[in-house]
């Protein structure tokens, strides 16, 4: 199933998304919920309860406006940072310098808040060349938590998965690198696009796909997730060790190889360029940078 977030005649809604992938059809839910997203329908799927009714008819999916699943997750976006091997190599001396030098040891894990989540084809503000003029894409899966729980085994950990849905990662180099810790680089408002949709556990596995990137039509980034320093079981049991994870919590999986840093001289994004994040089994994401 493909659980999408969009705007309709004024208000929010949450519906299913066609076989084809060309029409939405909403659940029966008051707009207080639809405005979370896909979150009471994790939970309803979680408790073992009914998902709401669908009710109206199916609309294309070209007369609603989508936004991100979750467009308000319930607290921040988990994050991990160098968990790509060709990724870690091309950041070596720049963002993981000061980092743990053994890239097998643990996984980088950061947060962004749940406030810079935008939508699938929103616009992201660059902050303005006073407080950075280095943004960065990274184009990655997202990892959707369906029953939450601690102390969560590698073994156990799928079944703790929800879904998946795509982010780029948006992120301010000079920030992330000036304050050691990567939350404030990482959070600038509508630095998370997100979407186009939640896709269910059921129907892809995230440990078999593909992230690609480009930049304004031109290919930057392609890695599969097979690929992964950490894998998905691995990313759940390290953040879930003494650390609740609860329904609707994501995780941002970490960035293939091809940034704008790790180009040589780097490319940064400029006002008007166009960020197109597409992974296998999903559909894509893309943003226009203003
Ligand atoms: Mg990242």
């Amino acid at each position: 199933m493909r659980i999408a977030t969009y705007s309709y005649n004024g208000r929010s809604h949450v519906g299913q998304v066609s076989a084809d992938g060309q029409h939405v059809t909403a659940f029966d839910l008051p707009e207080a919920q639809a405005r979370l997203g896909a979150q009471s329908l994790i939970e309803a799927q979680v408790a073992g309860r009914p998902l709401p009714a669908l009710t109206g008819v199916p609309l294309a999916l070209s007369a609603v406006r989508l936004q991100a699943p979750l467009p308000v997750p319930r607290r921040n976006v988990w994050c991990v940072g160098r968990n790509y091997h060709a990724h870690a190599k091309e950041l070596a001396t720049s963002v993981f310098k000061a980092s743990n030098a053994d890239p097998q040891a643990w996984p980088i894990v950061f947060t962004k808040v749940p406030e810079c989540v935008v939508g699938p084809t929103d616009e992201v503000r660059l902050p303005g060349a006073a407080i950075s003029d280095q943004i960065d894409y990274e184009a990655e899966l997202a990892v959707v938590i369906g029953k939450g729980g601690k102390n969560i085994t590698q073994a156990d950990a799928m079944s703790h998965v929800y879904g998946y849905t795509i982010v780029n990662d948006v992120t301010a180099r000079d920030v992330q690198m000036r304050h050691q810790q990567w939350d404030m680089g990482k959070s600038f408002d509508t630095f998370c696009p997100m979407g186009p949709w939640i896709v269910t556990a059921d129907e892809m596995d995230g440990r078999k796909t593909r992230v690609r990137c480009w930049v304004n039509g031109e290919l930057r980034q392609d890695g599969p997730t097979e690929n992964m320093i950490f894998d998905i079981p691995t990313l759940i049991e390290t953040i879930s060790r003494g650390i609740t994870l609860y329904p609707g919590d994501l995780i941002a999986t970490g960035t293939p190889a091809g940034v704008g840093m790790g180009l040589n001289p780097p490319r940064y994004i400029a006002s008007g360029d166009v960020i197109r994040v597409e992974i296998d089994g999903i559909g894509q994401i893309e943003n226009r940078f203003v």
